[in-house]
């Protein structure tokens, strides 16, 4: 028998098979990718060319601030004209055909949700030029949209979009025990340093009982938002609690990381919440290390966060500087920590 280029059915199936395999988010989007060129594949029998993925940005704003992304961590803004074609797309439900100057052919598919979060994939774009692709393509995608909205009920809060408690650790177990074999292998030429935040909204319970529940929960929507423009698609967030949320964040230098929280807590103090006003955050965040169990990592930032507020509130803490300091009181066992 031959063996022919490309993929077959069932390196095809496979692909969708692992598809349906995934309970990450992040990961899922990247076997999409994966899992449309094996289609390209399949129907071309040649290597597939590019396939990229568009996110909303800014639910407000639709797709004028939707980015492409090729790579992880890797984000791209998109052109006017790209974003417009996105907006036909989206708004009539129907994939588009775009000829590039250059004579290559590429086709957007809209990805609708019942509900959009920021950074929900809303378009996939491929190149190819094969009649009978665009019908199957749209087929898989609708196999995407039905398992991703399964994923999203079961790993997202409803009221924020923000990853829920139970997933933060899944994500927390993962990052972990790479950093666990990076340090067996002694291996550090990745680089990266991990913090993990914790942040408390300061006299919440002030709006809640001014304003009511609904105003309350309109400023934890807001809260959210904000955090999600503020902070890289690869740093996960999670709503916690009540009001309170986690982000785990990977920085490329330890300094890094005053710099990406400071950015977030200087927006939420000029920010203008409806009838509310100003609302301030305490936080508390901490150096993730290969030999710490998860939960001692959060009792370490809620340790650096009790501090905050018992410091004056709307402020940020580092559990390490404190601990280095001695300012942290050693009476308080770790694990013992109430949460706000
Ligand atoms: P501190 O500065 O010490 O953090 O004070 P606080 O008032 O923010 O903290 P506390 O923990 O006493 O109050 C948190 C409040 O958050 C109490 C609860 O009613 C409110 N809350 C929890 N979940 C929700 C929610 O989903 N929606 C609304 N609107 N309020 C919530
Ligand atoms: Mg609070
Ligand atoms: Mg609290």
């Amino acid at each position: 028998m031959d063996i022919l280029p490309g993929t077959s059915i069932n390196q095809f199936l496979e692909r969708l098979t692992t598809l349906t395999k995934e309970r990450d988010g992040h990961e899922l989007e990247q076997t999409l990718k994966q899992t449309i060129s094996s289609l390209v594949e399949l129907f071309t029998n040649t290597q597939a060319k590019s396939v990229r993925i568009y996110r909303l940005k800014e639910i407000s704003t639709l797709f004028f601030s939707a980015v492409s992304e090729d790579q992880i961590n890797v984000e791209e803004k998109i052109s006017d004209e790209l974003c417009q074609s996105l907006l036909d797309c989206y708004n009539t439900g129907h994939c588009k055909e775009l000829k590039a100057s250059d004579g290559k052919t590429f086709h957007l598919f809209p990805i609708k949700h019942e509900v959009a979060y920021n950074n929900s994939v809303i378009a996939v774009e491929a190149e190819y030029s094969h009649e009978g692709l665009t019908q199957a393509i749209v087929h898989l995608l609708a196999i995407y949209h039905n398992y991703n909205g399964l994923l999203n009920d079961n790993e997202r809060d409803t009221l924020t979009g923000l990853l829920n408690r139970k997933t933060f650790d899944q994500k927390i177990g993962k990052i972990m025990s790479a950093l666990h074999s990076n340090a067996m292998r002694k291996d550090d030429r990745a680089g990266v340093s991990y913090f993990i935040a914790i942040f408390d909204i300061d006299h919440f319970k002030r709006v809640n009982d001014e304003f009511g529940h609904l105003i309350g929960d309109e400023v934890l929507l807001l809260f959210s938002q904000m955090m999600t423009k503020s902070f890289r698609d690869s740093d996960p967030l999670f709503r916690f609690g009540g009001e309170e949320f986690v982000g785990v964040f990977g920085c490329a230098q330890d300094a890094d990381i005053d710099m990406v929280l400071k950015r977030f807590t200087d927006k939420l103090q000029v920010f203008n919440f409806p009838q509310v006003g100003r609302v301030t955050a305490s936080v508390g965040y901490t150096r993730l290390t290969a030999d710490s169990a998860p939960s001692q990592l959060v009792d370490r930032a809620d340790l650096a966060l009790y501090y905050a507020k018992n410091h004056g509130r709307n402020r940020t803490c580092s559990y390490d500087e404190l601990k280095a300091q001695g300012l942290l009181q050693e009476d308080i066992k770790e694990g013992e920590i109430e949460l706000f």
